[in-house]
C-alpha cells in the first residue's frame, strides 16, 4: 500500500493544501485564500479541502506537515501569523490531529519549511549550513545547521524579517521600527515608491519590477533601498553564525536581475568589512510553487 503525506502550507495570502507521495510527488493540490470574515470560516473552508483529499487518496497517510507564515509556537501548536489577524494563538494542531484519527502531525515555520525542501531536493543540496529564505508578502528564514533543520525552542529560529537594522526607522507591522520586512518586502517595496512619487495606479511589486526595468527612478531607488535593507539582514545574520551559503525564494525573488543584481552589489558591499564573510553565496530557490507544501511534507515524510 503506498503512502502519503498531507500538506498545509499557511501562507499570507493564502493556504495551500496538497497530499504528497514519498517520493515527492504532488498528488493533489488546492489553495484556499485567507480573506475570511472570522477565524473559525477559514479554518472550515481549508477543513472541507482536506477531508475530499483524504476521501480521495488510496494510500496510508503517515502524518500532516504545517509550514506556516510566523509567529507560530511549536509547544502548543498554535499560529499567529502577523498577516493573518483573524488567527491569533489558532489551535491548528488541535484541529489536524481530531480530524486525522491522531496522525502525527508536525507544524514548521514557512521558511524553514522552504528551507528544509531546498536543502533536501533543491538548490542548496549538499550544503552543510545554509540560509534559506523567502522573500515575498513578508520576509522569513529558516536555517539548516550541520545538516539538519534547527526549530529553536519555539519554531521561530531565523525570524529574519522582524530584526530591526534601524531603530529610528519605518513601522513595520509587527509593532517594531525598523525591521528588514519594513523596507524590503515586496508590498513595502511598492510603499516606499508609492511615497516617493511612483504611479498610484499601479500597486504590485510586479508592476514596480517592470517599472524598474523601464528606466523609472523612483522604482529603481525603491528596489534598491529594499535589496540594500535585505542584504543588511542576510549579512547580520550570516556573519552571527559564520555561514556562508543562502537560498533565496518568494515572489519578490522571482522578479530576475532587476532583484537580483542590486541585491548581490548591496551584499558584496555589507559584507566586505567582515573579514571572514569573503564569499557569501546567494543561491535561487529552485522549487518555485511547490517548495511550501514540499517542505511542510518534509516535516513527517523524513
Ligand atoms: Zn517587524
Amino acid at each position: 500500500m503506498s503512502k502519503f503525506a498531507l500538506a498545509v502550507d499557511v501562507g499570507a495570502t493564502k493556504v495551500a493544501i496538497a497530499t504528497i507521495g514519498e517520493d515527492f510527488s504532488v498528488h493533489q493540490k488546492q489553495e484556499v485564500l485567507t480573506r475570511a470574515d472570522n477565524g473559525a470560516q477559514l479554518w472550515s473552508s481549508i477543513e472541507k479541502v482536506i477531508q475530499e483529499f483524504l476521501k480521495s487518496e488510496s494510500g496510508t497517510l503517515i502524518g500532516i506537515g504545517v509550514a506556516s507564515a510566523g509567529p507560530l509556537n511549536i509547544l502548543n501548536g498554535t499560529l499567529s501569523p502577523v498577516n493573518i489577524p483573524i488567527w491569533r494563538d489558532f489551535p491548528i494542531i488541535d484541529h489536524l490531529k481530531k480530524m486525522s484519527g491522531d496522525k502525527k502531525v508536525v507544524l514548521h515555520g514557512d521558511a524553514l519549511a522552504l528551507a528544509h525542501a531546498e536543502h533536501r531536493i533543491g538548490a542548496g543540496r549538499g550544503l552543510k549550513n545554509m540560509l534559506g529564505m523567502v522573500v515575498s508578502t513578508g520576509i522569513g528564514g529558516g536555517l539548516i545547521l550541520d545538516g539538519k533543520v534547527f526549530r529553536g525552542e519555539t519554531g521561530n529560529s531565523c525570524y529574519i524579517g522582524h530584526h530591526s537594522i534601524n531603530f529610528e526607522g519605518r513601522m513595520c507591522a509587527c509593532g517594531r521600527r525598523g525591521c528588514v520586512e519594513a523596507y524590503a518586502s515586496g508590498p513595502q517595496m511598492v510603499a516606499i515608491a508609492h511615497e516617493n512619487g511612483w504611479n498610484p495606479n499601479l500597486d504590485s511589486f510586479i508592476d514596480l519590477a517592470q517599472s524598474a526595468r523601464e528606466g523609472n527612478a523612483v522604482a529603481i531607488d525603491a528596489i534598491s533601498q529594499g535589496t540594500r535593507a535585505l542584504s543588511i539582514g542576510i549579512v547580520n545574520f550570516v556573519g552571527t553564525l559564520d555561514i556562508n551559503h543562502v537560498v533565496i525564494g518568494g515572489g519578490v525573488a522571482q522578479a530576475g536581475e532587476i532583484f537580483w543584481n542590486p541585491l548581490q552589489k548591496h551584499i558584496k558591499t555589507e559584507s566586505k568589512a567582515i573579514g571572514f564573510l569573503k564569499d557569501v553565496h546567494l543561491h535561487k530557490a529552485e522549487l518555485q510553487r511547490d517548495a511550501g507544501v514540499l517542505g511542510a511534507a518534509l516535516a513527517v515524510l523524513n
